[in-house]
This record gives C-alpha cells, structure tokens and sequence, in this order.
C-alpha cells in the first residue's frame, strides 16, 4: 500500500466515516471501525519496526487495528497442577472462534492474547485460532506475579533474575513449549506494592530480557505505588520507560498517579473495558488526552476466555464492549484521529520490537 500523509490520512477517514454515518446509520460504528483498520499508521511506529505474532514477525505498519489486552483460555488451577491435559483443546477452539471471528469482522487485525505461563498459555492454539480467522495474534514469555504469587513456579523462587530471564530469552530464540511460537512481548505480574521479592525479581528479570530482545514489558499491577516502584527497577538497569506497559492501570484511583507515570514514559493500560465500566474508561482516556499523553494510551477489554474447569468452558465474555459503549464517544471527542491513535498507531508503537536489541 502507498505510503500517504498523515493529513491526508486523517482527512480521508473523516470523509469516509461522515459518509458511512449518512448512507448506514445503524452500523455506522463497526463500518467505521474496519475504515480504521484499514488504514495503517504513517508516522509510527518507525519504519522497519515489527512485532511477532503467533505466526512469525509482521511488520508493525500491518497490524491494523489492535485489542492489547485479551485472553481466549486461562486455567486458573496454579501452576503446580496447571496443563493443556486438563481441558481439550478443540472444545476450546471451539468455544474462542465465534468471539474472535467477531473482532475480525468489527475491524480487529491484530489481538494481544495476555494469559501468560502457568495459567493457561497455549501457542497450539493460538496458532490454529489465528489460521482460522486470519486475526494477527501474539503471545508473551514471563512470570505472573500477582493474586499472591499462586500461579509463579517453585523455581522462580531458587533461581537468579539472571536464570529466569535466561528461560525467557531461550523462549523468544527458540520458541516456546516445543513449538516455533515465539513470544510478542513479555506478561509479568506484581501483587500492590510495595513490591515483594519475588515481584522485584520477575521485573529484574524482565529489564533483563528486554536488553537482550527488545521485547515490550507489560506488567499486570494493581495500585500506583508498585507501577512506581516498577519504573525504578527499570530505570535503574537503564531501560527506557517507553518499554513498560502499565496493565490495569483503571484500578489506580488517583489519575495524578496514573499521570505521572505516563510523564515518566509508560504506557498506561486501560484494559477492563465492559458495558458497566465504560464511563470510567472514557473520562480516564479524555483526562489524559487534555494532558496532551493521548499516544501512551492503551484501550482494551481483558474479556473472553474457554475457563478450564468449567462444563464447556464456562461463560466466555465477548471481546465487544468498546465498540458500542466506548468509541462512539471517544469519536466525537477526538476524532476519528484519535481513535485510530488509540487502537492501531499506539498498540503498534507499544508491540514494535525493539530493532536495536532484538536478535
Ligand atoms: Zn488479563
């Protein structure tokens, strides 16, 4: 596709979703999701910058418009007993495909698939859910720190940051489980701070494996003070800020906190978009857009997923919400500009491998 200007980009959208809105009214939104889609980014991310899905690198100009923050199976057993023998993995692709056909067809190219090691990661299939719907999916390598350290394996706790990352960069080399998966970026968690040790290891470890690869470190983080304390782990290693994605960041109450960490360079994620949180979601995107941080924001619903455990994988929760509750309003705050920052410039920038340090 011919590269254009960024006016000119912004200017034919808005033409084509004013006449969307006159011909179609009812379906306007989702007719106007697929216009975004369909663009790709011009000025980021940088040329050249890719990210890596489920099926190899992609460059970071293609992947369209991005849900950061989805899950399509978790276990939630812990990881002593967690397995793929505890569910079969047809009735969960199965159960997953409607769901993720849908994005597909609300515009969605790319979903970030954030179940992380030792709750239920599956790469087989994610890889046959992405050949299906032809969706860009991406997977991750870390340590899940969070709802008091259950689903961290014993040897996180006897081995170095050093020896974890090494585990992990072996994924992003070699694959992940035996497969040619690779991870896209890193999913590690931390209970609120202040920071444990087990915590402050698993971040140890991830500025170790983002110096060696490049890849982004999206941390789930309940409050303020453990995102805080996370950037000072990273800063002191010398890692760009920019590298840390701030999962959940809905659930800190005090904006000025959500803000400042954006000033300090992090991408805030505000990830728990559903009917009922809407109004959140929206005066946190718009409070920090007046802030002039609207390109570190990160928009996605953290629904969905096959429940292991349950009969026929329980009650998976649509990936949806935001185009009926959320965009809309965003549209006629921002602009059809806006949006597209939101869903397909800002998730590429944040996925966008690192070129320098990625090997
Ligand atoms: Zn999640």
């Amino acid at each position: 596709m011919p590269r254009v200007t960024r006016r000119a980009f912004v200017e034919a959208a808005a033409t084509m979703s004013g006449a969307l809105h006159l011909v179609e009214p009812v379906h306007a939104c989702a007719a106007t999701s697929a216009t975004v889609a369909a663009r790709q980014p011009t000025e980021d991310p940088r040329p050249g910058a890719t990210v890596m899905t489920v099926r190899g690198r992609v460059s970071a100009a293609d992947v369209g418009m991005t849900l950061v923050h989805e899950h399509v199976l978790v276990d939630f057993v812990g990881a002593d007993t967690v397995s793929p023998d505890r569910y079969d993995r047809d009735d969960a692709y199965r159960k997953a495909l409607p769901h993720l056909r849908q994005v597909y067809g609300l515009g969605v190219r790319t979903l970030v698939e954030c179940t992380p090691a030792y709750l239920g990661r599956d790469p087989q299939l994610l890889v046959r859910l992405s050949q299906a719907t032809d969706l860009h999916i991406v997977t991750n390598t870390g340590y899940y720190g969070a709802a008091d350290d259950r689903f961290v394996p014993a040897h996180a706790y006897d081995e170095s940051a050093r020896a974890l990352a090494d585990r992990w960069i072996a994924e992003w080399r070699d694959g992940i489980d035996g497969t040619e998966v690779r991870p896209g970026f890193m999913k590690i968690g931390v209970d609120p701070g202040p920071l444990s040790a087990i915590d402050r290891k698993l971040v140890e470890a991830a500025a170790i494996t983002h110096a060696a690869t490049g890849l982004a470190i999206a941390s789930h983080t309940g409050d303020g003070v453990a995102a805080h304390e996370e950037l000072d782990v990273l800063a002191s290693r010398d890692i760009p800020l920019q590298a840390f994605i701030w999962v959940h960041a809905q659930s800190e109450k005090d904006i000025d906190v959500i803000r400042r960490a954006a000033q300090r360079g992090a991408w805030i994620s505000l990830d728990g978009i559903s009917a009922s949180s809407a109004d959140r979601h929206v005066e946190l995107v718009l409070a920090l857009a007046d802030g002039g941080l609207l390109r570190q924001v990160l928009v996605s619903h953290d629904a969905g997923w096959y429940r292991v455990g349950e009969p026929d994988g329980g009650e998976y929760r649509p990936h949806d919400a935001m185009f009926t509750h959320v965009l809309p309003r965003l549209r006629e705050r921002l602009g059809d500009a806006g949006v597209t920052q939101l869903l397909v410039d800002n998730p590429a920038r944040a996925l966008a491998i690192d070129s320098g340090r990625a090997r």
